[in-house]
């Protein structure tokens, strides 16, 4: 920090985005104490981890991923409550640095050629102004010097509430919403999928076979963070 930001810092505090303390020198978005607290999946080196095994009955999937386990009034959910309704996309960013780096330590670099966030129909994304997922896909793009946009496919359909519905209404309701738009990045190429959390996967699922269907080799999936039932 050089002498003009120390200057402003004093005058404009800024806030760490899990707790409210005031952030030092040197601290960003998080303070220490919060960074440290993360709680850390083990996904990138445990390939048979609960996230591949969603998946993996009913799609062929290279890989599965997750930053940090999704804890019921942790700091996690802190976090992704701002990233969703408190205008901060910063944090989805940070969170697609730090798994890319992740990756990028475990030799995942050269397997994958491009990242894509699910889409958001473009009325939710007026709303929120940003596609919560677009930074993470971004910051892992970034680290692994790979491409990325959110522009590749695009959404036709909000898909309503899946809560009052049956397994196969569900599945009708996600079918069908994804319309790719642009193939250069995904046929015949490894494709990394990203989310912010995970819950049911119905709509990553649909997205993927979209992509499979548009010629994608093999797929990856990564989110932000992911529950975990005890
Ligand atoms: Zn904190």
């Amino acid at each position: 920090m050089n002498l003009f930001e120390a200057f402003w810092r004093s005058i404009f505090p800024e806030f760490c985005l899990a707790c409210h303390a005031t952030l030092l020198r040197g601290e960003e978005l998080l303070c220490l104490d919060c960074k440290l607290e993360l709680p850390h999946t083990d996904y990138t080196t445990d390939k048979e981890n609960p996230l591949y095994l969603r998946f993996s009955p009913h799609i062929d999937i290279k890989n599965a991923f997750a930053l940090w386990y999704f804890n019921k009034e942790g700091i996690v959910q802190t976090l992704l409550h701002n990233l969703k309704y408190h205008n901060h996309p910063e944090i989805s960013h940070y969170a697609g640095i730090s798994l890319g780096e992740n990756l990028k330590k475990y030799d995942f670099k050269t397997q994958i050629d491009s990242v894509i966030p699910v889409p958001l129909h473009s009325a939710r994304k007026r709303q929120r102004g940003y596609n919560q997922s677009a930074g993470f896909a971004q910051g892992i793009a970034e680290i692994l010097e790979i491409q990325w946009s959110d522009d590749w496919v695009i959404r036709n359909k909000a898909t309503q509430t899946q809560t009052k519905k049956n397994q196969e209404e569900r599945k009708k309701n996600v079918d069908g919403i994804f319309l790719v738009k642009d193939f250069t990045h995904i046929k015949d190429k490894n494709v990394l999928v990203v989310d912010d959390v995970i819950t049911t996967g119905a709509t990553l699922l649909s997205f993927m076979n979209t992509l499979r269907e548009a010629g994608a080799k093999n797929l990856f999936v990564a989110c932000i963070a992911m529950a975990v039932q005890n």
